[in-house]
């Protein structure tokens, strides 16, 4: 799996679009969800924590922010 910023996978990682994405691990429970809606943005590690991909650039900003409202605990934000 190729993170965005291998020194920190799950954010905060600062995309093209000017857009701002982390995951609080703490909070994710690892479901899938954001993985499933934005999956160029958002994988599973090997402890079942949401990341930040290399890809992420290729998924539009209003397909992020859905991966961020549908995410069941809020463990996403974007800014
Ligand atoms: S939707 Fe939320 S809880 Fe589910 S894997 Fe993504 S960040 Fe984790």
């Amino acid at each position: 799996m190729a993170f965005k910023d291998a020194s920190k996978p799950s954010g905060p990682v600062t995309l093209e679009s000017g857009l701002v994405v982390a995951v609080d691990r703490e909070l994710c429970i690892g479901c899938g969800g954001c993985t499933a809606i934005a999956s160029n943005t958002f994988g599973l590690d090997d402890q079942g924590k949401s990341t930040i991909l290399m890809s992420a650039d290729m998924d539009a900003s209003t397909v992020i922010k859905s991966a961020v409202s549908g995410c069941p605990v809020g463990a996403i934000s974007v800014n």
